[in-house]
């Protein structure tokens, strides 16, 4: 193959998938000369796997990426079926977005979205070489010779690194939907000296709808009043007639079938070599793992207003396709169902994340950076989260600027990237509530407050926005204020609306913020005794109630937060000789050369990192310091 010269950029992406678009947006917003590769532009943006964005967790990365200046939530604002915010039930902590996407329709709007941005060329090749000099990246080679001069490179190649797609005994070498697989880079990288693991995931079949008999299944429909995931769209402006889902469930005969069969599943027959999402796991791993479930509960969802493909949520497979089509057809309402696309597993090449900086740059390569399903994780959330952070990055670097770094108490996008680079992960790392432990601070509602400003300092936040981010912010405090001010007496108009919500009758004045700290009340049912209160718009009036109904909690939380904080401020150098440290354990010498931590607070997460060695770490920094 002859090479030729082919262009000379600021940042190659390889990738056209949920990680590559962020990353390449971002660096092309900050206007960087940026081209994106995709094996097949018609996949940028695809979503091979469930029809939908957010759910718990993944939607308060949705509007973390729309605050830092990203485009997810816009799209799939501008592209839902069915939008509905998850766990209204529980406490604030956990309110979560969940859309259904019309698939075709997310992955056009992105498509476009890329193809109108200034700086930005999109380009279909495949990158089967990576390019550097004294361990710096300068570039990247495509499959027909074409040579991309760059300054960052951005791996984002998601599940198609020598993939392969396996269902019963078929085996085929390619990537998501069929799409043709990258099976050179990794060699090139392997040269470089990048460590790579073998993952993998699954996937359902998807259904005709004309064979569901929906009148057996409970439709699931989305919110009335509904809330965007873009902090910068109206809900009047997106609102659209909603498209159901439907819940149903396997049956006896469903795990039968499993069971008479798991000898023929790749996956228990021991042909798959990757390691699987524990989070997400296949009906067969669902049939052996809870044998004593009577049955699984499932969503049939669809795929697209002008399409008759459902995807059947909860039962992705690898079993034969002769064996799927009895499987499927002993689910309630899909008696007589037609298989359009075959369920599958699909295993490919990804890397160990602790190679990573929490920058998402590699330690050993300067200017190369990393990001989504191939530094391990899983999901089009997780990989869009790291695409923005890994292009503002790249751009940060090419500025000589210090990197955007995002902790555990910014948000979640900061503790999926400390999570993947500091332990690692032995499996595709989905991303949870449970993960995050200052959630209370960390929700959905408030990812503007937390993370716009970053947005703005790196550039990619307009002043238009982060001044409307400002007047939000005052309006609240100052009704909080006014709300701390008030005092109301027992008047009869207060002990009725007390007694209406079965609260305690007052027997002397309190303050109304007070009154909104009671469990039956809010900020919301106090109205009818706040005569004076302001006209204020929702995203003013959810803050306010959230801020003094919780503001125990959220207090004792940022006082844990501090502590965090303190740690994680006392910096480690990053030319620090571990292996000459004689207090530390041999276990702990070798993580902390391995990960190079940044700080002694990632330090102290590293697993086989002991207290004592923390200690020892401590003293070791203060001797530096005199
Ligand atoms: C079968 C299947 C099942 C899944 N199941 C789940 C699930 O149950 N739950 C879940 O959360 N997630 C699941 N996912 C994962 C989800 O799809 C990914 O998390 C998400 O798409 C990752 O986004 P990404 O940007 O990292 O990569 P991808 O979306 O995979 O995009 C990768 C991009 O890189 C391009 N590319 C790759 N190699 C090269 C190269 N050498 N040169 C040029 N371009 C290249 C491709 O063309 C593509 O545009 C599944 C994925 C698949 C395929």
């Amino acid at each position: 193959m002859t090479r030729y010269e082919a262009d000379n950029v600021d940042v190659v992406v390889v990738g056209g998938g949920h990680a590559g678009c962020e990353a390449a947006l971002a660096s092309a917003r900050l206007g960087y000369k940026t081209i994106i590769f995709a094996i097949n532009l018609d996949s940028i943006g695809m979503l091979p796997c469930n029809p939908s964005i957010g759910g718990s967790s993944k939607g308060h990365l949705v509007r973390e990426i729309d605050a830092l200046g990203g485009e997810m939530g816009k799209n799939i604002d501008k592209t839902y079926l069915q939008i509905k915010m998850l766990n209204t039930g529980k406490g604030p902590a956990v309110y979560s977005l969940r859309a259904q996407a019309d698939k075709n329709r997310y992955s056009e709007e992105m498509k476009h979205t890329l193809e109108r941005t200034p700086n930005l060329k999109v380009r279909q090749a495949e990158v089967v070489e990576l390019l550097t000099e004294n361990n710096t990246v300068t570039g990247v080679v495509t499959a027909a010779g074409a040579v991309f001069r760059a300054k960052t490179v951005i791996l984002a190649m998601g599940t198609y690194m020598k993939a392969r797609c396996l269902h019963g005994e078929t085996i085929e070498y390619c990537g998501p939907n069929g799409l043709k697989a990258a099976n050179e880079l990794t060699k090139s990288l392997e040269q470089l000296g990048i460590r790579i693991l073998r993952f993998k995931t699954g996937t359902p079949a998807r259904i005709d709808k004309r064979s569901v008999d929906f009148s057996k299944m409970a439709p699931q429909y989305g919110d009335e009043e509904i809330v965007p995931f873009s902090f910068d769209d109206n809900a009047e402006d997106i609102a659209r007639e909603q498209i159901p889902c439907y819940l149903t469930y396997t049956t006896g005969e469903t795990h039968e079938i499993i069971r008479a069969n798991l000898h023929r599943s790749p996956l228990y027959a021991g042909v798959i070599e990757g390691t699987g999402p524990r989070y997400c796991p296949s009906i067969e791993d669902k049939v052996v793992r809870f044998s004593d479930k009577p049955r699984h509960q499932l969503f049939i969802e669809p795929e697209g207003e002008f399409t008759n493909e459902l995807y059947v949520q909860g039962m992705s497979s690898s079993l034969p396709e002769e064996v799927q089509i009895k499987m499927y057809r002993s689910v309630i309402g899909l008696e007589n169902c037609e298989i359009m696309r075959t369920a599958y597993a699909i295993e490919y090449d990804c890397i160990d994340a602790t190679q990573l900086k929490l920058s998402l740059e590699f330690k050993n390569i300067k200017g190369l950076f990393s990001a989504g399903q191939f530094n391990g994780s899983s999901g089009y959330e997780e990989a869009a989260a790291q695409g923005i952070i890994a292009g503002i990055n790249a751009v940060r670097y090419i500025q000589e600027k210090e990197p955007l770094i995002l902790d555990r108490s910014d948000g979640y996008i900061g503790v999926l990237i400390d999570d993947l680079v500091t332990k690692g992960s032995k499996e595709p790392y989905r991303m949870m509530t449970s993960r995050a432990e200052y959630r209370l601070l960390l929700r959905q509602d408030n990812a503007d407050i937390r993370l716009m400003p970053k947005g703005h300092e790196v550039g990619l936040v307009s002043d238009e926005r982060y001044d409307k981010l400002l007047k939000k912010i005052a309006d609240t405090e100052a009704e909080i204020e006014r709300i701390k001010s008030i005092n109301v007496g027992p008047t009869p108009a207060v002990q009725a609306m007390l007694e209406k919500y079965g609260s305690t009758p007052l027997k002397s004045g309190m303050k109304l913020s007070e009154l909104v700290k009671r469990p039956e009340l809010d900020y919301y049912k106090i109205a009818e005794i706040d005569p004076e209160r302001p006209e204020l718009p929702k995203n003013v009036t959810e803050q306010v109630n959230i801020m003094v109904k919780y503001e125990g909690y959220i207090k004792q939380q940022m006082n844990q937060v501090e502590q965090f904080k303190k740690l994680e401020n006392k910096l480690l150098p990053e030319d620090i000789d571990y292996t000459a440290l004689t207090n530390l354990r041999i276990e702990a010498k070798q993580k902390l050369d391995a990960i190079r931590p940044r700080s002694i607070g990632q330090a102290a997460r590293i697993t086989g990192v002991s207290p004592a060695d923390i200690t020892a770490l401590l003293i070791h920094l203060e001797q530096l310091k005199r």
